[in-house]
């Protein structure tokens, strides 16, 4: 599929360079002729001024104009009286003479330019009619333009030349760069697919825990309720994580189409952290983990209280699941100059160098058989990572495998400034906190 877009995006910018190379060598050879003939006309103006002033002598002085082409080319020149005899002339080809009668006899305006062949070769003529001495005269002034028609002919040539070379080696560059920038993209796309499968992946297997609970208690119809409440709970159990899963991907797809709200209300990020340590007390105790805290009392926060809570429980719960029985986990809260650090720290099984630098991926587990009896799907850390930086902050992780780990949420302090100057009719005083 991205070949065929990266073909279709190589053709068109393809196009487009021959279409603008076309219209460009047409113009410039246009304006190369326009200015040429226009050089020309000027010349020959000059050239029968001063052959008048010269009283038509056969050779006048060369015209003192600029070192033009015109000027290498040179000019004929036919001085005929008012009976058409001529009176004086500078001609090379005889030809010219009779080419120059037919006009001659022809034309009666005072001065104008025209073009004609004669023996093949193409001229340019100023016919130019005046009066002297109460005689009339016709000066006609030739410069062949065969050159001039050639010189433009070979530009166009060599521009075309150049315009094809060109593209030669730009259509592999344009297939180059549109790989390139469909990069991303094409990242994008694998990420979205990879997504979809783990997540069917993950659904499957409660769901077919609850088939196979379904399909037992199917068998078992004559027997009372009450002594089947095994299955009756396995199914239960499953569709709670089933239902977890789901509110996980649907907060993911929120967050991926950007259209995840986080409320911005001040609230006491220390209560909440102490209320976290209560809550999660009995889950550490069923695993003998000592669950503690180091709490700096007062710490106010504008954010979204729920999703924070969200973001503060996932990394307490990671820390109590990934900590041996009889290990130790504590929730701190500290609030430096810049930052506010809610650190929860353990004495679990720690994560090397680049099992650090995975674990925010999605559906990201470092021992799968081992995490898929912790109950985890790899989504926990994305998930919180993603509410953090939607606050402006960061997750940091310092951890030595095998001793344990400290997950620290930095959230800005910056955050408090700017949101108390919008709201400074909030009742909490702010100043004595920051
Ligand atoms: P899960 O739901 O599997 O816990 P997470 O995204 O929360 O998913 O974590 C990803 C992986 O990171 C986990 O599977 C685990 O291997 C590792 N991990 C997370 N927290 C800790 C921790 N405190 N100590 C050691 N490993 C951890």
């Amino acid at each position: 599929m991205f070949k065929e877009i990266k073909r279709k995006i190589t053709l068109f910018n393809t196009l487009i360079l021959v279409v603008f190379m076309f219209v460009f060598i047409l113009l410039l050879g246009f304006l190369v002729k326009w200015s040429l003939n226009l050089t020309g006309e000027i010349y020959l103006t000059n050239v029968g001024k001063e052959i008048i002033e010269n009283n038509g002598e056969s050779d006048p002085p060369q015209v003192n104009s600029v070192d033009s082409v015109h000027d290498k080319v040179g000019y004929q020149f036919i001085l005929w009286d008012s009976s058409h005899t001529v009176k004086s002339m500078k001609v090379n080809d005889r030809n010219l003479i009779m080419s120059g009668y037919e006009l001659v006899i022809q034309e009666n305006q005072a001065s104008q330019f025209n073009t004609m062949v004669s023996d093949d070769v193409e001229y340019r003529v100023y016919t130019l009619s005046y009066s002297k001495d109460s005689n009339d005269y016709v000066l006609q002034i030739f410069q062949q333009i065969t050159t001039e028609k050639s010189m433009v002919a070979y530009i166009i040539f060599f521009l075309l030349l150049i315009g094809v070379g060109s593209i030669v080696v730009l259509i592999p560059l344009s297939y180059f760069l549109a790989g390139k920038s469909l990069q991303p993209i094409k990242e994008t796309f694998e990420d979205q697919k990879k997504f979809i499968a783990n997540a069917s992946h993950e659904l499957r297997t409660p769901l077919t825990v609850i088939q196979t609970n379904v399909e037992v208690l199917k068998l078992k119809e004559d027997e009372q309720i009450k002594d089947n409440m095994k299955w009756l709970n396995n199914i239960g159990s499953e569709s709670e994580t089933m239902a977890k899963l789901i509110s996980d991907l649907l907060l993911l797809a929120q967050a991926e189409n950007q259209s995840l709200s986080v409320e911005k209300e001040l609230f006491d990020l220390s209560s909440l952290c102490h209320q976290m340590v209560v809550l999660m007390t009995e889950l550490a105790n069923e695993k003998e983990i000592e669950l503690g805290e180091n709490i700096t009392p007062d710490i106010h926060y504008r954010g979204d209280e729920e999703r924070l809570k969200q973001a503060v429980r996932i990394l307490v719960d990671n820390a109590i699941k990934y900590t041996p029985i009889g290990g130790k986990v504590q929730l701190c809260i500290t609030q430096g100059k810049r930052n506010i650090v809610i650190a929860v720290k353990d004495t679990g099984v720690g994560l090397t160098e680049e099992e650090k630098a995975k674990v925010f991926s999605r559906f990201y587990r470092v021992d799968d058989a081992r995490n898929r009896e912790t109950g985890g799907y790899g989504l926990g850390l994305n998930i919180a990572d993603y509410i953090v930086k939607k606050h402006g902050g960061k997750i940091k992780i310092e951890s030595v495998p095998n001793e344990g780990s400290t997950f620290s949420i930095l959230l800005p302090r910056t955050n408090i400034k700017q949101d108390t100057k919008k709201n400074n009719h909030n009742n909490y005083r702010i100043d004595s906190f920051l």
